[in-house]
């Protein structure tokens, strides 16, 4: 068990609501830890406010589990960041996991956002046989993914780059993994909509870890133990994932039907944004008063944040613009 959730989560779970939670296990025959993600408005929060094509939204929202999944496995208070850069229809994605700001997890939930951009001609182009079977060679094409942590306080950011060679995310992720060797892990990613068109966005995800096995016998009991739990794992039914219905505890039973799994205390998440108006001002000031002058736009300097879509108006007066006279 990892320093993070060692420090926080020690105490059972109580009074806790099915979505929207990172729940972090450990099974206790074994050093196999992991989390349990489950979100609703966490991911919907983050999709809905753009008008993204299905298989784009989706993508990004796997992007978003993801963070969720892995935040916990490093030993960090501050952010996370997924950030994909490539040369396909969607050339860039970014998620971001924030960690809890307060001492209280149950109180102020770590915040998630995200936001990609895309080409829609080029993604309405793409045959559906290949964004079902290689969605980052449909959609993101040749390229990387960076992980970022950012500590936090004074301490010293981290960043790690890998190779967009997978067919899925999660490949991409176990590539990363896999180079790393700071540990094993592994993911499960699910992201779907509650029912038809239009309707909210569920995700789910499965990560479980342990310390890298190097120079073991490869059929030792604790490889066994890890590679049952990887087939468990991978053979869980998605719509069982994806439903909601059920306390996480329960389907943490689902998955591991035949172990001892402890839980600990969930962490709640859910899409939140970081902008505000204070920050654009502050920004819009970082330019010279010529340069805000340039970004008028009708009398107005209007800026839209790409994550959550928010727009911010300002009048000349307000940035300190002169108007513009006749004499000028
Ligand atoms: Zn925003």
């Amino acid at each position: 068990m990892d320093d993070y959730n060692r420090m926080t989560y020690t105490s059972p779970p109580t009074d806790i609501s099915t979505d929207d939670l990172v729940l972090p296990f450990q099974i206790e025959s074994s050093d196999i830890h992991g989390r349990l993600v489950t979100l609703g408005h966490g991911v919907d929060g983050v999709l809905g406010s753009h008008d993204y094509p299905e298989p784009v939204a989706k993508l990004l929202g796997e992007l978003v589990v993801i963070s969720a999944a892995a935040a916990g496995a490093f030993k960090f208070r501050g952010m996370l960041s997924l950030h994909t850069s490539s040369d396909g229809p969607v050339p860039m994605m970014i998620a971001e996991y924030r960690a809890p700001g307060g001492d209280d997890p149950r109180v102020a939930p770590a915040a998630l956002r995200g936001y990609a951009r895309f080409d829609a001609e080029k993604v309405a182009a793409l045959a559906q046989s290949d964004l079902d079977q290689t969605p980052v060679a449909a959609l993101l094409g040749s390229g990387h993914l960076a992980i970022t942590i950012d500590p936090g306080a004074g301490g010293e950011r981290y960043q790690g780059v890998t190779a967009l060679e997978g067919s899925t995310l999660v490949e991409c992720m176990h590539g990363y993994f896999r180079q790393s060797e700071q540990f094993d892990a592994a993911l499960r990613v699910d992201v779907g909509r509650t029912g038809g068109d239009g309707t909210p966005w569920r995700a789910s995800g499965v990560m479980v870890q342990r310390l890298p096995k190097k120079g073991a016998p490869f059929l030792d009991r604790e490889n066994e133990d890890w590679f049952h739990a990887l087939a468990l794992i991978g053979s869980m039914d998605r719509a069982a994932l994806l439903d909601g219905s059920e306390p996480q505890k329960t389907v943490l039973k689902k998955i591991f039907p035949n172990e001892p799994v402890r839980a600990y205390r969930p962490v709640r998440v859910d899409s939140q944004c970081r902008c505000s108006r204070d920050k654009v001002d502050t920004m819009l000031h970082s330019f010279s008063a010529e340069d805000r002058a340039d970004m008028l736009e009708d009398g107005k300097v209007t800026v839209t944040c790409e994550f959550c879509a928010s727009t911010y108006v300002f009048e000349a007066d307000q940035l300190e613009i002169p108007p513009r006279t006749s004499a000028q």
